[in-house]
């Protein structure tokens, strides 16, 4: 797809899911906080679910989580813009609790088809709800800053597992860490354009 047509899939996409009146969380929220950013993204950052902010304004990571956001993506010289940033839930969930299981299962078949227009080479999830999604079952303790390539959809992804911003700014040593993570990215992205992600030799 040229960048026009994805741009143009997005937009029906975007559509769907503003007229899907079964999704949940919908009666709650303000704004549908579909995502942003390049359509031709080679990062694709998924975060777990709209804040106050972001649910006010229908954009993601548009708070304080959103600021950190924008730093890490500057420590490796990546403007926002060029990334695609989106939640695994699209409405926010009330008083910012959780997302519930259900409620996730009914937003993937949407965040499926934006991975599938946007072929990012990289998904950064950011907190544990987004890494479930890939890698289910594992801490996040034990497997952040990591590539992992996975199957998906009949095709390889590269995953890479990020602590959530908002736990960063809750905790000096997850934001060390953070940070740390992030600098990684850029070794990454690097082999992902380079070679098939299967020979990826920074991946586990
Ligand atoms: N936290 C998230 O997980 N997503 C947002 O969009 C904002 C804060």
């Amino acid at each position: 797809m040229t960048k026009e047509e994805k741009s143009k899939a997005l937009s029906k996409l975007k559509k769907e899911m503003s007229a899907d009146k079964n999704l949940p969380l919908r009666r709650g929220a303000t704004n549908l906080v579909f995502g942003e950013g390049d359509c031709d993204a080679k990062i694709f950052c998924l975060g777990e679910g709209p804040g106050y902010w972001e649910d006010q304004k229908g954009r993601p990571f548009v708070g304080n989580a959103g600021s950190l956001l924008n730093q890490l993506l500057q420590s490796i010289e990546v403007a926002r813009e060029k990334v695609w940033i989106t939640n695994v839930v699209c409405y926010r969930p009330p008083q910012n609790r959780d997302p519930e299981p259900f409620e996730i299962a009914a937003f993937q078949p949407y965040i499926d088809r934006m991975i599938e227009i946007i072929k990012p080479k990289i998904v950064v999830t950011l907190g544990r709800f987004s890494m479930a999604k890939f890698l289910p079952g594992v801490k996040i303790t034990a497997i952040h800053g990591k590539a992992h390539v996975v199957n998906w959809n009949d095709r390889k992804l590269v995953v890479m597992p990020m602590y959530h911003p908002a736990a960063a700014l809750r905790r000096t040593d997850v934001m060390n860490q953070i940070k740390e993570d992030f600098l990684k990215l850029t070794e990454i992205l690097k082999e992902a354009n380079k070679v098939e992600v299967k020979q990826m030799s920074l991946v586990q």
